[in-house]
């Protein structure tokens, strides 16, 4: 292995793990066969924080729930995890040997139109949002919702939830949003955005993945675009041949891609293991050095992958965390 596993260490912008390891009844704290993330696994993957989505979010009871289980995972000490609230806690949980765990909600429908709860969940440390899932809410509507207002942007609400939230220091998300909401929160956001586990549609034709434009915008605002390391999303072939099997090669691709419409800085990491099925390539988050290793074989920098790994979303928490 030829990356420097101290150096590239990963700061992961989505998975699904709070969701799957009850359901999977594994523990955090084991090394599992099952699913893709957990402790040991993170540690021999060099992945040494992420983005802890609490998912489904529609309601309040939902919202509450989710994230009573996030912080009953957080805290448990056998996890060897560290809730992190501000950019200095990055640093301070890979000192302790901690894995950091940013609290981040995929869908806010469970957030009342007062945004009374908004307040209480940024005090509780929660430091990252995407208004909704692929479904609609009062905020927003997610890019599977096929109803009657499928066309339905961000509504009054969502543009008084986007300028609190930034105000708060909460990072705004995009992936999963239609297009007319994307555009929404391009024009409502004065800070950096991310799109946390989202591709490039232009190498795989799926409605999750982004336009050249998306792409261009989120560049234009300083954001990221992390790589989503789901078949469905990486699939060149989209939407024939599901079971393609893929290479590190498929994901350079989307790489690749987003460099030429934008630039490195866009690139990061945004997994969405234990919430999707991978290539084989990468069966799960050991895997990383693996994927890196081929980067750096063919034409990235070791700056270039420093980048990708964790500076260029750190740099997004560290513009919008306040
Ligand atoms: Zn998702």
């Amino acid at each position: 292995m030829k990356t420097n596993l101290d150096k590239y260490w990963i700061l992961d912008g989505h998975n699904d793990s709070i969701l799957a390891i009850p359901r999977q009844k594994r523990s955090f704290a084991e090394r599992s066969e099952t699913g893709h993330l957990d402790g040991p696994r993170m540690h021999e993957g060099n992945v040494k924080a992420g983005l802890f989505a609490v998912f489904p979010g529609f309601t309040k009871k939902m919202l509450a729930k989710g994230t009573r289980k996030w912080f009953e995972i957080i805290n448990a000490k056998e996890n060897g995890l560290m809730h992190i609230k501000n950019i200095d806690d990055f640093e301070k949980s890979r000192d302790s040997g901690k894995i950091g765990a940013v609290l981040h909600f995929e869908g806010v429908g469970g957030i009342d139109r007062n945004l009374t709860r908004l307040h209480e969940y940024r005090k509780m440390g929660l430091r990252t949002l995407g208004l909704t899932w692929s479904n609609r809410n009062k905020f927003a509507t997610g890019v599977s919702f096929l109803g009657k207002e499928k066309n339905r942007g961000l509504t009054d609400t969502g543009v008084e939830l986007l300028n609190i939230a930034q105000s708060l220091g909460i990072t705004v998300d995009v992936s999963h949003l239609n297009v007319p909401s994307f555009w929404g929160v391009i024009e409502h956001t004065h800070k950096p955005v991310m799109a946390s586990h989202s591709n490039a549609s232009a190498v795989c034709a799926h409605k999750r993945n982004l336009t050249d434009d998306q792409i261009k915008a989120i560049y234009g605002k300083h954001g990221t675009i992390g790589i989503n390391m789901g078949k469905i999303f990486l699939n060149p072939l989209y939407p024939g041949k599901a079971d393609l099997e893929m290479g590190f090669d498929a994901i350079k691709q989307h790489i690749d891609h987003i460099v030429s419409v934008a630039d490195i800085n866009t690139v990061a990491m945004g997994s969405d293991f234990d919430g999707i099925k991978t290539p084989t390539c990468m069966k799960d988050c050991t895997q990383y050095p693996k994927l890196f290793d081929f980067l750096l074989e063919n034409g990235y920098s070791e700056q270039d992958l420093l980048k990708i790994s964790h500076e260029n979303l750190l740099r997004v928490f560290k513009q919008t965390w306040v």
